[in-house]
């Protein structure tokens, strides 16, 4: 049936594939013969790299999921079987339909939401190679491609600078781990205005959620809906977190307003956030599959501000949009 809509298919298990892209001819960048694939478990999809084939992508993935609606099974190499919307996880276990859908019912999720998601997880797994390769952007190139010239700025500026991501009546957090929870940390929540004049003196952290005036505690209830998603992870590299960055704002178009090195081991994205607690839960999931702290999620999470000194080394903006 996949063969039928995408042609040949390269195997590279028994239910996923490499295979030309429906849309290829829609391409505005070359095309590599690991851009697109189709996976048949799950909620079955083709889904490829490129970001211009996609209303080709959606029609072929309409009668894909047409073709495969009636219950089917599949025999696989060991002997096992998978039936349709099962999904086969990378470790070869199946993923019964029904053990996932008895989890969106305990969790109050949308069963056609808790198959997207799983579908997602397996299929972010396989792609990883992929998205590592193809989307590769190393430190030296960040540092290459920002739009502005920012690296190289004091401390003071890179802190004013970081202030201007901001929209004008922010209540922004800034200070160490435990500056927050007391009365007398108020004084760490404060007006961009007040921070400006301040600069980079009152701690190392701040948070990718702007807070509510006259807080004094850095919880998610205080925050005031303005934020950022901030990725990182602490098992990805310097040049190896880049190609998330890229994947996120050149594919999946979560605009990305500036990158920040911690001056330890990683580097921060600063993206906007998600639309929606949809949005925010499949973004969530594959981005868990690549390697990146789920704990990103939890918006009162502090990180690292630019300006700050750690170790002797300066916490910094490498990469700014214009
Ligand atoms: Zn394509």
């Amino acid at each position: 049936m996949a063969a039928g809509i995408v042609g040949a298919i390269d195997w590279q298990s028994a239910v996923s594939g490499y295979c030309r892209c429906p849309g290829e001819s829609l391409h505005t960048h070359k095309s590599g013969k690991k851009d697109c694939r189709v996976c048949v478990d799950g909620v079955p999809t083709i889904f490829c790299f490129h970001s211009s084939c996609a209303p080709a992508v959606a029609d072929a993935n309409k009668r894909l999921r047409q073709g495969l609606g009636t219950p089917w099974t599949l025999t696989m190499p060991d002997g096992n079987v998978l039936r349709a919307g099962d999904v086969l996880q990378a470790s070869g276990t199946i993923l019964r339909r029904e053990v996932y859908l008895a989890r969106a019912a305990a969790e109050g999720r949308h069963p056609g939401e808790q198959l997207v998601l799983e579908t997602l997880v397996a299929m972010a797994g396989r792609f990883k190679p992929e998205l590592f390769e193809k989307f590769h952007w190393p430190f030296a190139q960040i540092l290459g491609d920002s739009p502005l010239l920012v690296a190289d700025r004091d401390p003071d500026d890179q802190f004013r600078t970081w202030l201007r991501l901001w929209p004008a009546h922010s209540t922004v957090w800034v200070g160490d781990i435990y500056s927050s929870g007391l009365p007398e940390h108020a004084t760490h929540f404060r007006p961009l205005s007040d921070w400006q004049k301040i600069g980079p003196a009152m701690g190392n952290y701040t948070c990718g959620s702007a807070f509510k005036p006259g807080t004094f505690s850095r919880s998610n209830a205080n925050c005031d809906g303005t934020r950022f998603l901030v990725v990182e992870s602490d098992s990805l590299k310097k040049d190896e977190i880049g190609a998330v960055f890229a994947y996120m704002n050149n594919r999946l178009r979560y605009n990305l307003h500036a990158i920040i090195d911690t001056a330890g081991k990683s580097l921060h994205g600063w993206f906007d956030a998600p639309r929606n607690k949809v949005m925010e839960d499949r973004l969530k999931a594959a981005l868990t599959v690549f390697g990146c702290d789920p704990k990103l999620f939890t918006y009162s999470q502090p990180v690292r501000v630019p300006g700050a000194w750690r170790n002797g080394k300066l916490q910094r903006i490498v990469w700014l949009k214009d």
